[in-house]
């Protein structure tokens, strides 16, 4: 069996995170010990479980571990984007069938709609926007075509659009770059590390979260005992919300693979300087092809994501250098700033996109495999297994329970070559839009 690290451990910190407010974390351990459910990890999907959980039974007391603190995870190290379309941000989702596009986009929109409510009802500053633009935009005439085929497919599954022509893109982003361009008219963009904190810092009374606290080891007798860098803790129920890392527990390890991508942030830019990047005043730019790059003009800064590796954690000057690059290719003619926050987030991704979900044992619920799209699919999977737990039927449920899980990966070293070449290959098909 391959020994796997129990809880990530980035080498920089989150850029998102960074221009918070330094956080006092929760770390006050309870002198209650036993609980009926214990969450591990509290990404979107492990807080929106924990919400959930409290919700249907308020008066049975959850508690919700993370190794790291709120804002700082992947929860709080992602682009922003809350996306209602099946599949990667560039839709190259050809060949899914009607079906399987209806039942992701229904359980993401519900996602986005309870995130929304969330956001209203407990007043959280996460610069929550539906009306930035949001939009795949090809540099090369296979992302042109991309646009098209997104164009189309959006049209079949009902999902409303706006083309973008060349001259248009240029006056919004303030580049050349781009020749083609769609956006989703249903979308949200956020400060995801505010968010994740504000989830967290408005979860009900009955939720207990214990920051900074990973996980070590599980026991399974006749309950859980879950054994912590703070002491050991007891449950009937465990739910696994620790996405890649439920591999260290023994699940998911033959279907799930870590791959890391790379944020990184200008330095604040005054207002004749943002004007140069184009005349709206926050936009976001997604990629025609999977490994390509997101841009975001926002919180008056520059963020660049991109590139992919496999398993290990680029440094972050190699990072830097990296972004750099894709920032001078597409504003060849703005000054090059030395950006101020470089950090790498890790994914758990899956050969076909799906998600470890479900009771794997009596009482042991597990959602994993989150890999993009997750502040909103992290979100509803972690209230759908909620629900599954309290035996709550719903239309959205039976979807989520119809869809395939992850295939089978090979072990390593196989799994490793082929993750790799596939990178470098797909790299290279991406060209431009990189
Ligand atoms: C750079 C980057 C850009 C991205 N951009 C987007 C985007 O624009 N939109 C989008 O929707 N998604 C995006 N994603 C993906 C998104 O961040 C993830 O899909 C999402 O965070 C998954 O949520 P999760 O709760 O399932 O997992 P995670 O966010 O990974 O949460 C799992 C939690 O479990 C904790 N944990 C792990 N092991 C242990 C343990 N042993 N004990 C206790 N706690 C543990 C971790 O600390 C973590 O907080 C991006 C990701 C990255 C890295």
């Amino acid at each position: 069996m391959t020994n796997h690290e129990t809880a990530p451990a980035y080498k920089a910190r989150s850029g998102w995170n960074a221009l918070l407010p330094e956080r006092v974390p929760r770390e006050e351990v309870p002198r209650q010990r036993r609980f009926r459910t214990i969450v591990v990890g509290a990404g979107y999907t492990g807080l929106a479980a924990a919400r959930r959980l409290a919700e249907l039974a308020p008066g049975e007391e959850v508690l919700l571990l993370d190794a790291a603190t709120m804002g700082e995870g992947a929860s709080g190290r992602n682009s922003g984007y809350l996306l209602i379309n099946p599949g990667e941000p560039s839709a190259n989702a050809a060949g899914f069938t009607a079906d399987w596009a209806a039942r992701q986009i229904a359980l993401v929109q519900a996602g986005l709609d309870w995130l929304r409510q969330l956001v209203a009802t407990h007043a959280i500053a996460c610069d929550w926007q539906e009306d930035v633009p949001a939009i795949t935009a090809a540099a090369t005439a296979g992302g042109e075509r991309t646009v098209r085929a997104t164009r189309d497919r959006y049209l079949s599954w009902g999902i409303a659009s706006k083309d973008y022509a060349a001259e248009e893109l240029r006056r919004i982003f303030g580049t050349g770059y781009y020749r083609r361009g769609i956006q989703s008219l249903t979308r949200a963009l956020v400060q995801p590390a505010a968010l994740h904190r504000g989830l967290a810092d408005s979860l009900p009374a009955a939720v207990t979260l214990v920051e900074n606290t990973p996980v070590l080891a599980l026991g399974n007798e006749a309950s859980f005992t879950v054994r912590t860098s703070r002491g050991d803790f007891v449950a009937d129920r465990l739910f696994l919300t620790n996405n890649l890392h439920a591999r260290a527990f023994g699940l998911g390890g033959d279907r799930m693979v870590g791959i890391y991508t790379y944020g990184a942030f200008t330095p604040e830019l005054d207002a004749a300087t943002l004007e140069r990047f184009g005349e709206a005043p926050q936009w976001g730019a997604l990629p025609a092809h999977r490994m390509g790059s997101t841009l975001r003009k926002t919180m008056g800064r520059l963020l660049v994501r991109s590139g992919d590796s496999y398993e290990r954690e680029l440094e972050p000057d190699a990072a830097r250098a990296m972004l750099t690059q894709l920032y001078r290719n597409r504003f060849p003619g703005l000054k090059s700033y030395a950006f101020e926050h470089v950090w790498g987030g890790l994914t758990a991704v899956t050969h076909n996109g799906a998600f470890l979900f479900g009771e794997v044992r009596p009482g042991l619920f597990v959602s994993a495999g989150c890999g993009g799209a997750g502040v909103t699919r992290g979100t509803i999977h972690g209230r759908l297994l909620a629900e599954l737990a309290h035996g709550v039927p719903s239309q959205l449920l039976s979807d989520r329970l119809a869809l395939d899980g992850p295939n089978w990966l090979p072990p390593e070293p196989l799994r490793g070559i082929g993750a790799r070449a596939q990178i470098v290959w797909e790299t290279w098909l991406a060209g431009a839009e990189r």
